[in-house]
């Protein structure tokens, strides 16, 4: 049985003003390259040849400055995922749910509790792969580590056809201000100062969504911090329109 292609957005296409940031955004994220990879690779054959003999300032300087590579490849990264997110074609196919979960949880290294059981979405397999490395990724950096295994995915259908998921943790909660901005590029909330991030993340998870037809949103967890939750087809016969 052949699955829908969608090359385009279900939702709005974006304006002329932000198609021109995206491609600004592609640039600077594709001439970031190739001066990454020299640094990585520098530093990397500094390490293999060199850490043995270095004192303890010169390791700490090595292990700062891999750091501070790390921070700008993941900024490059997100760049680069966020201007491209209108472009390439979502190719839908029947996924269980349950073993892309078990994935990136196991990839992540992380030991969160699953709700089962999990149906099977429609979804464009690498694309949910990065919303879920995502919003798990998120529900583990922002939730102490003594909470994190208290992070619980579950998923549901709706009456709708589509697949409801959600994803809540005991974390430092969004507070209710930000609520309304946390989608939009580059926004980081009042309480995350302490955290690393780019503020793209859950921009591009929006994006991916909403080209699946689907929706994307956070509430408060009952027991305390989040509870992000989003909306896929699900594999029964659903119509997701293109555009
Ligand atoms: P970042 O790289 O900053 O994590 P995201 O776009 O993924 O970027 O998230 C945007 C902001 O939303 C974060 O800076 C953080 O303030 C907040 N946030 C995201 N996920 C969570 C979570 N699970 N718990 C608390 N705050 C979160």
């Amino acid at each position: 049985m052949a699955f829908p292609t969608l090359t385009g957005s279900v939702e709005e296409p974006p304006s002329a003003i932000e198609s021109e940031l995206r491609a600004l955004m592609a640039m600077a994220a594709h001439d970031l390259k190739s001066p990454l990879a020299a640094a990585t690779a520098n530093l990397e054959m500094l390490r293999e040849d060199h850490a043995g003999q270095m004192d303890g300032d010169a390791a700490r300087c090595l292990q700062a400055a891999e750091r501070a590579l790390r921070r700008v490849n993941g900024l490059a990264e997100d760049l680069m995922a966020f201007a491209t997110a209108d472009q390439r074609p979502v190719r839908l196919k029947p996924l269980s749910f349950a073993e892309e979960v078990a994935d990136r949880v196991t990839d992540l290294d992380a030991e969160v509790s699953v709700k089962g059981p999990l149906p099977t979405v429609l979804a464009d397999s690498s694309m949910l792969r990065h919303v879920l490395d995502n919003l798990i990724g998120n529900a583990v950096k922002y939730t102490p580590k003594d909470a994190v295994a208290q992070i619980e995915i579950s998923a549901r259908p709706c009456s709708t056809g589509m697949i409801r998921v959600e994803i809540a943790d005991r974390g430092i909660g969004i507070p209710e201000a930000d609520r309304p901005r946390v989608f939009d590029a580059f926004h980081r909330c009042a309480n995350s100062g302490a955290y690393q991030g780019t503020g793209l993340g859950l921009a591009i998870c929006r994006r991916i969504i909403e080209r699946h037809g689907g929706r994307i949103g956070v509430d408060q967890n009952p027991g305390g911090g989040s509870r992000f939750w989003f909306t896929l087809p699900g594999s029964g016969p659903v119509v997701v329109a293109s555009s």
